[in-house]
């Protein structure tokens, strides 16, 4: 039995079920990295390049982490997992970051997974690592069983739902208890507690209710990505652009919370098409947050603490008077 090493960093949060059952299914070991903290930051630092966004880095220091302690590390060339639509070339190009950037590393397991054609199965795609791993006779079984995982991915997730039922503790002002926020980012910012300060943890402390793209139906977000007149390139984009819509178009939540990663490209296009959805629905209150290794903690929860107020005050008045925050 090999272990098999996969960093708990960029797309693991969006297809750890996936990749996990995978490997389990193939009756390997598998071995996550642990939760961000400061020292896979330090590690990240030293391993990447200086001008490269905060989730790489942090993926950097992720691999760094468990590198010396795995036979092999899986680090999927994710270049599309739909028609017409691709993931970041920094995702696409991580495995060739990691060889270049991190000594001392075991073999690197990194299949292409290319979605664009239907007729290439997820199963071809993964063949090679099951080959490689002497365990092609359990591929098929291995393959059906991460995909049924991965398809509860926007139901199953545990952190989702335990938001929505927090039990609240008495922290935060009374005015703000009640109030719905929708946290809109990519996975690895909005999943990673380390990158944004525990502010799903701190916001549920509050009393106030979260909904992420998790909380809305999967089939509604392809619908609305489907009316986009220009719809991103990048399907990360795409999804937060059509769930930012249907957020701003509803009575759902109270106010929206874009999380942006210093130095994304595809977040820098994506904030002002939010922004402009925002304009078109005023009665959702909306901020956005960049977040880098050398954002503080104290100046987010300021802000984060303002634009609550905002809302609570614009609920009681129904009118917008607060500079910066609609
Ligand atoms: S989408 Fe942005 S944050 Fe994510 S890997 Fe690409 S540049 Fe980095």
């Amino acid at each position: 039995m090999a272990r098999i090493g996969i960093p708990r960093a960029l797309l693991y949060h969006r297809y750890h079920l996936l990749w996990e059952t995978f490997f389990r299914g193939l009756e390997e070991e598998v071995m996550v990295s642990p939760p961000t903290n400061k020292g896979i930051l330090e590690l990240g630092v030293q391993h990447s390049l200086t001008d490269i966004c905060l989730p790489v880095k942090l993926a950097c220091g992720h691999v760094a982490a468990i590198a010396s302690k795995v036979d092999y590390l899986f680090l999927p060339r994710v270049l599309s997992v739909e028609k017409d639509a691709y993931t970041c070339p920094k995702i696409v190009a991580f495995p060739d970051m990691v060889r270049l950037n991190i000594p001392g590393i075991p073999k690197i397991l990194d299949p292409v997974i290319d979605l664009r054609k239907k007729v290439v199965s997820h199963e071809r795609q993964l063949r090679e690592v099951a080959e490689t791993l002497g365990k092609s006779h359990l591929l098929k079984k291995a393959s059906r069983e991460a995909l049924r995982a991965q398809s509860n991915w926007f139901e199953a997730e545990p952190e989702a739902k335990k938001e929505a039922s927090f039990l609240f503790k008495e922290v935060g002002s009374a005015s703000w208890r009640g109030l719905r926020i929708a946290l809109l980012g990519h996975p690895y910012n909005l999943f990673d507690s380390f990158i944004n300060f525990n502010l799903r943890e701190k916001l549920a402390s509050m009393g106030i209710e979260i909904l992420t793209l998790k909380h809305l139906e999967p089939s509604s977000i392809e619908e609305e990505a489907a009316c986009l007149d220009y719809p991103p390139y990048w399907t990360a984009a795409k999804e937060l652009l059509a769930g930012a819509r249907l957020f701003f178009r509803s009575d759902l939540v109270d106010g929206i919370v874009y999380l942006i990663a210093f130095e994304c490209g595809p977040d820098a296009l994506l904030k002002v098409l939010i922004d402009s959805e925002s304009k078109k629905s005023p009665h959702v209150a909306y901020m956005s947050l960049v977040l880098d290794e050398h954002t503080g903690e104290a100046g987010v929860e300021t802000r984060v603490e303002a634009f609550l107020d905002a809302i609570a005050r614009r609920k009681r008045t129904s009118r917008v008077t607060v500079a910066g925050v609609r």
